[in-house]
């Protein structure tokens, strides 16, 4: 039997959460959409295993309730955002630092950042007061300095907080429009002192960019900056795959149909491995960055940040609460780590625990031994019979965003021809989406006042998620 030949006014191809939200934004304007992914299952990287009765994302997922598009994206809306204790837990010297940014709470609409405060072994806020944290099982140091290393003298605190605070009420553009330098060279030329950047700013960079070196653009370092100033650090309940599974349940049943690779484009067809050509009017390509090229030759391949995320489960808590923790003195692996269960209770089975740590760069062999060690000098108690759940190592899991870095590529390449991921725009999840509202704003103007002319029909044999 001939392979039948199926027609929808817009081909998506990847069901990651840049191809569903386009979707939705599609279907939403009565386009008849499909959504071709190859993979079993839709989320693409946002992907979420389970182990055990554990939830365990393949990323080291940190959003921001700061992203725009988590609240604008159509089929979001009821989305839980599970936040961290305020700020960041610094670990420097055997003891923990709080560098937390205090809001005005209700008298900026922005929410501008109104200072950091910053105090030696601060418990978790709201739970008494605020008295230095012995790092159980190791000798506690005395700090270096009264005001809380790693961030240096009250003076630098008051400077870091100034910093923040212009940067949190400087609007996207102005800082799209800034000089654009490595984030490494950037925080040195605005003349912040080498403590505050080494004992703060590049271990939270770090963390947000997955840059170790801060090779990344000024421009998106500013805009990371802003979302951890103005917003609170958070992650999705039930695990990453919560944004693309919501995403696919609010579009037509059927609109999506996983287990089907594309193998090549036009401006009206796509022509799978599987199910031979699919007919349609436009065709939006929404892979990561190296699929997209080859799918569209010509198209830049960008580098990579190489992630590995590495699940452990253990009977005794740490006593860090909720909170982010970062390595200060950088002296181990992990770039962050936090109990993950006591952000998102719905990720362990009850009465367990989740610490999840992401690590940056190439994998190693032993790096599950090499994470066990710094978590006990970060979390100051024995790992020694810590359970490993998962390590999940993804090679090309983040675009670097070196200088000069254009946030926003073009999204239309023809006229029937589109593009959106994460590699147009900011590589993150608030710029997976943003290019997605690029995209489907794009095929929507040049559709005009089109209304759809045909009807999705069902593959056979591909499963519709
Ligand atoms: C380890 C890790 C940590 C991260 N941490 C963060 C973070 O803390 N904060 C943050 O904001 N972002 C983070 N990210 C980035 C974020 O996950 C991505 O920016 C986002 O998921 C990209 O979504 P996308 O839809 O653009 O691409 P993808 O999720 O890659 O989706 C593309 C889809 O296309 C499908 N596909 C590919 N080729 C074909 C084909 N030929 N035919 C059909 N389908 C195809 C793929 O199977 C995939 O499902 C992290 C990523 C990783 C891997």
């Amino acid at each position: 039997m001939p392979e039948p030949t199926y027609q929808a006014d817009v081909v998506v191809v990847g069901a990651g959460i840049a191809g569903l939200s386009a979707a939705r934004r599609l279907t939403s304007a009565g386009v008849t959409t499909v959504v071709l992914e190859a993979a079993h299952e839709v989320g693409g990287r946002m992907a979420t295993e389970k182990v055990d009765g554990f939830r365990l994302d393949r990323v080291g997922r940190l959003l921001s309730t700061a992203y725009p598009e988590l609240r604008r994206a159509p089929g979001l809306d009821g989305l839980v955002l599970r936040p961290f204790d305020p700020g960041v837990l610094l670990h420097s010297d055997g003891r923990h630092h709080r560098a937390a940014a205090q809001q005005r709470g209700g008298r900026s609409a922005r929410g501008a950042l109104h200072a950091v405060r910053a105090f030696a072994g601060a418990p978790r806020p709201g739970s008494g007061p605020r008295r230095p944290v012995a790092v159980p099982g190791r000798q506690v140091s005395v700090p270096r300095s009264r005001s809380g290393a790693p961030l240096g003298t009250a003076v630098d605190q008051a400077r870091l907080g100034a910093a923040l605070t212009r940067l949190a009420g400087t609007p996207v553009e102005r800082m799209l429009a800034r000089p654009e330098l490595p984030a490494a060279e950037a925080l040195v030329a605005r003349g912040l002192p080498a403590r505050t950047v080494d004992g703060f700013l590049r271990p939270l960079l770090s963390a947000l960019l997955y840059d170790p070196d801060l090779t990344t653009s000024s421009r998106c370092a500013d805009l990371a900056l802003h979302a951890f100033a103005s917003g609170r650090l958070c992650l999705p309940e039930g695990g990453a795959e919560a944004l693309p599974q919501r995403l696919a349940r609010t579009l037509p049943p059927g609109t999506v149909r996983t287990g089907v690779r594309v193998t090549s484009v036009s401006t009206t067809s796509v022509t799978t491995a599987e199910h031979g050509e699919f007919r349609c009017g436009a065709v939006l390509v929404a892979t990561g960055a190296r699929a997209a090229a080859e799918l569209l030759p010509g198209l830049r391949v960008p580098g990579f940040h190489p992630v590995t995320v590495v699940h452990h489960t253990t009977d005794e808590p740490p006593a860090t609460g909720a909170s982010l923790l970062l390595d200060a003195d950088r002296g181990g692996p992990v770039a962050h780590t936090a109990v993950v269960s006591r952000v998102d209770p719905t990720r362990a089975p009850a009465g367990r625990t989740l610490v999840t740590s992401t690590v940056l760069g190439r994998a190693t062999p032993d790096v599950d031994t090499a994470v066990r060690m710094h978590l006990a000098r970060l979390y100051g108690v024995s790992t020694a019979r810590w359970e490993t759940l998962a390590v999940h190592h993804t090679a090309e899991a983040v675009p670097t965003m070196r200088p000069p870095h254009d946030l926003r590529r073009p999204v239309r390449l023809l006229a029937g021809l589109y593009v959106c991921g994460d590699h147009r725009d900011t590589a993150s999840v608030q710029g997976a989406l943003h290019s997605a509202h690029r995209a489907a704003g794009a095929i929507l103007t040049d559709l005009g006042g089109h209304r759809s002319l045909h009807t999705a029909e069902p593959v056979p044999t591909a499963r519709a998620a």
